[in-house]
């Protein structure tokens, strides 16, 4: 492999163009790379802040290797670009990541083999192709669980929860996309996050453990440092360590954790890239996830990571985007993100704010305080009351 220093001044070729890709061309930016993106929507979020764009699918194998001419490193910052397309990339251009982790996570079942062969642990589950399969997985795993397809799903997209009551009739459609995994429903305490950034030398570098909370299977806000005791945290860090090591890491992971009541930590799912649970990296610590990430690719030893001071972090969707931007001038302390797309859709990701903070529940009541998230404040509530 081709351990070279990438020098400032190359290019950093990004496949997708996305609002990960753009805080990558960031960062990138602060050390004099240049930055071509390739996606197939022009005016993406990610050429906004890189020189320029090849505007073509991910699996056009004329623009990528155009993109390999010009670039000195190609990564990328989204996980359903084309395998097969990423991996003849990597046969003629430089593509330190490599295609495999790709493969692992566009599919939750080789994901699971994956985290289960570093020995860490999964929410049990079963595999499913059809109506047959899933009758039987129920009766195996018991209600409550969660149906998703294989392939294909994010922030809540392919999944549908099973009790008792629901009909197997809301199984069909995700059925029809092809194999599932039914997992059993973890009763979870906390939703946590580690990530993680290796280099092509092996050397490994950790942010710190961070608290999730989702609505809607959306990550609303990350709270960093994560409110649990020192040993859970090590034991999350350790549980991202011997992930990354069992794969052979090359970049930037994200790995989500479920942690129960007994201090169980189960593993829910992998990102091969920057996390949005990693934005508040930005402001928060020594060095950033995407500022991280580029030293990692470009054959940089990776800084130390340490937290300068704990945050919060929300995102802005897009019901939010609006009424946030109107907060601008009574929120001095908010460090506004807008990721420059277009249409601002209902539970589209637009942005996000973090604050810094030394007192966490304060800070997290002036968040509720301003309004923005009414809606996210409402249908909790709703739920505490059912
Ligand atoms: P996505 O690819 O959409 O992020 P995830 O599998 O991470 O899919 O699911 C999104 C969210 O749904 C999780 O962060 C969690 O809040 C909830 N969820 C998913 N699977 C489970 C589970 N087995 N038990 C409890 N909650 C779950
Ligand atoms: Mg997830």
């Amino acid at each position: 492999m081709n351990r070279k220093l990438i020098k400032p001044g190359s290019t950093i070729g990004i496949i997708g163009g996305g609002q990960l890709g753009r805080m990558m061309a960031l960062a990138a930016k602060e050390a004099g790379f240049r930055i071509i993106v390739l996606d197939p929507t022009p005016d993406s979020p990610c050429v906004q802040a890189a020189d320029a764009q090849i505007v073509a699918e991910y699996n056009d194998e004329k623009a990528l290797r155009m993109l390999a001419k010009r670039c000195s490193v190609i990564t990328y910052e989204f996980e359903n670009i084309d395998y097969e397309s990423l991996k003849k990339t990597a046969g003629f251009a430089y593509v330190p990541q490599g295609a495999e982790l790709i493969r692992i996570t566009q599919n939750r079942i080789y994901e699971k083999e994956a985290i289960m062969k570093a020995g860490v642990r999964v929410a049990p589950y079963q595999v499913v192709t059809n109506e047959a399969e899933l009758n039987t997985a129920v009766a195996k795993i018991g209600y409550p669980c969660i149906l998703k397809t294989a392939r294909g799903g994010y922030d809540g997209k392919g999944q549908v929860t099973l009790t008792k009551e629901s009909s197997l009739s809301e199984t069909k459609a995700l059925l029809g996309h092809g194999p599932c995994v039914l997992e059993k429903m973890i009763d979870f305490t906390k939703e946590l996050s580690v990530i993680i950034a290796r280099n092509t030398a092996g050397e490994t570098s950790l942010f710190p453990v961070v608290e999730n909370i989702h609505h809607d299977h959306i990550l609303h806000q990350t709270i960093a440092p994560a409110r649990i005791e020192d040993s859970v945290k090590e034991e999350a860090q350790a549980v991202a360590l011997q992930v990354a090591e069992s794969i052979g890491l090359v970049g930037t992971l994200a790995v989500e954790m479920f942690l129960e009541a007994d201090g169980t930590i189960y593993v829910n799912e992998l990102a091969p890239r920057p996390h949005n649970s990693g934005h508040y990296s930005i402001e928060a610590c020594s060095i950033s996830q995407f500022g991280q990430h580029i030293r990692a690719i470009c054959n940089w030893p990776l800084r130390k990571v340490e937290l300068l001071k704990p945050a919060v972090m929300v995102n802005l969707l897009g019901q939010h985007v609006a009424k946030a931007i109107e907060q601008i001038p009574l929120q001095p302390q908010w460090s506004v993100h807008i990721y420059g797309k277009k249409e601002a859709k209902h539970q589209r990701k637009m942005g996000h704010i973090t604050v810094l903070t030394e007192t966490i529940e304060e800070t997290l009541l002036s968040l509720e305080k301003s309004g923005v998230w009414q809606d996210v404040q409402k249908r909790s509530e709703a739920a505490m009351n059912d």
